[in-house]
């Protein structure tokens, strides 16, 4: 009789463990939902919907200029603006002025980056993009022409894949690039010749070399993926 009292299991203990692990289990899946809500409630646009570009595409045209180091971006760009009426944006231009900017807290990245040829992280850029865009439809969208529209050339942007994306996606889809190409001993006499004027820190062998390299491996990536898409004029300026 006192064995089989010692045997038989408790209902008490089932029942106290049943409510240890219900009890658990409610505040784990509560924990859970309330850091997934609060992630959410962070960032309302990924929740409610997916994110919107800055500007709306029907009203601004952005056409990318791309291209070696050398290959004569900047000067094509200045005709283009000549004849037509587009707003030059050199990346480049926007990052060396950023740079210089007293108390900019990305001035030593750039200057890095500038130097070594490697790209500057993209945040930094396309915010500076975006900004000059910002800056350039207030200028021109006054009194009686605030039409909204606004025409930009954008110069040695973007370099590298997730740029293209991440600009399309969050500032304005590009609708079309201009491509130009020379042989790349051509690209390099110019920089050369040009390095003795220009003041630039990476107009010189060692920097010319790097930034060849980043063109091959990151820009050339870009070109092809706009080609996909029937998205690119090349044009050849030797
Ligand atoms: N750069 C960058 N992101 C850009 C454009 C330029 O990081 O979107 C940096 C990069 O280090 C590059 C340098 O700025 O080598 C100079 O760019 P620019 O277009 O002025 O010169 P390019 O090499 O095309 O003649
Ligand atoms: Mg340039």
């Amino acid at each position: 009789m006192a064995n089989s009292r010692r045997q038989a299991p408790n209902p008490y203990v089932f029942f106290g463990l049943f409510v240890l692990s219900s009890g658990l289990f409610y505040l784990v899946a509560k924990r859970t939902t309330h850091n997934t809500f609060l992630s959410s409630q962070a960032n309302p646009k990924n929740l409610l919907s997916p994110q919107q570009p800055a500007f709306d595409k029907d009203k601004i045209t952005v056409i990318y200029v791309l291209g070696g180091p050398g290959v004569g971006k900047g000067t094509q760009c200045s005709k283009l603006v000549e004849k037509f009426e587009f707003c030059h944006l050199s990346a480049g231009d926007l990052l060396r002025a950023e740079q210089d900017r007293e108390g900019s807290q990305f001035g030593d990245l750039i200057k890095t980056c500038i130097l070594e040829g490697t790209i500057v992280p993209m945040e930094v850029t396309i915010k500076l993009l975006e900004n000059a865009m910002r800056a350039e439809l207030a200028r021109r969208n006054t009194g009686a022409w605030s039409d909204g529209k606004g025409r930009f050339l954008i110069d040695g942007f973007p370099r590298q894949m997730d740029q293209a994306q991440e600009f399309d996606k969050t500032v304005c889809p590009a609708t079309h690039v201009i491509f130009y190409t020379a042989p790349e001993d051509v690209m390099v006499a110019r920089l050369l010749e040009r390095g003795k004027t220009s003041g630039r820190a990476d107009d010189n062998v060692e920097s010319i070399k790097k930034r060849l390299a980043t063109y091959h491996d990151k820009t050339m990536p870009v070109v092809q993926y706009y080609e996909l898409s029937n998205k690119v004029s090349k044009v050849r300026h030797l």
